[in-house]
């Protein structure tokens, strides 16, 4: 854990996994967040839960952010700055 900072998943991620799903799709959108982090296959919609550190080896590149900023520390909760 010290090595390396926490992947800062979003909702509305758009994420490549190292390994396809069995459909032949690869790009995986982030449902939900918590202890597990929830993806839904975007060719079948099947939905999977993966808890972060498993989700941190599988995860290739993201192929799209959610809409709040990464960086902004206020967002960290996942709710929208409504400002
Ligand atoms: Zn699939």
């Amino acid at each position: 854990m010290p090595q390396k900072p926490p992947i800062d998943y979003r909702m509305d991620d758009i994420v490549r996994l190292r390994k396809p799903h069995p459909c032949g799709g690869s790009d995986w959108r982030v449902v939900r967040l918590g202890a597990d982090i929830g993806l839904r296959c975007l060719i079948c919609n099947h939905r999977v839960l993966l808890d972060r550190s498993t989700l941190d080896r599988r995860l290739k590149t993201f192929v799209e952010r959610g809409p709040y900023d990464p960086r902004d520390p206020f967002n960290a909760s996942g709710k929208p700055a409504d400002t």
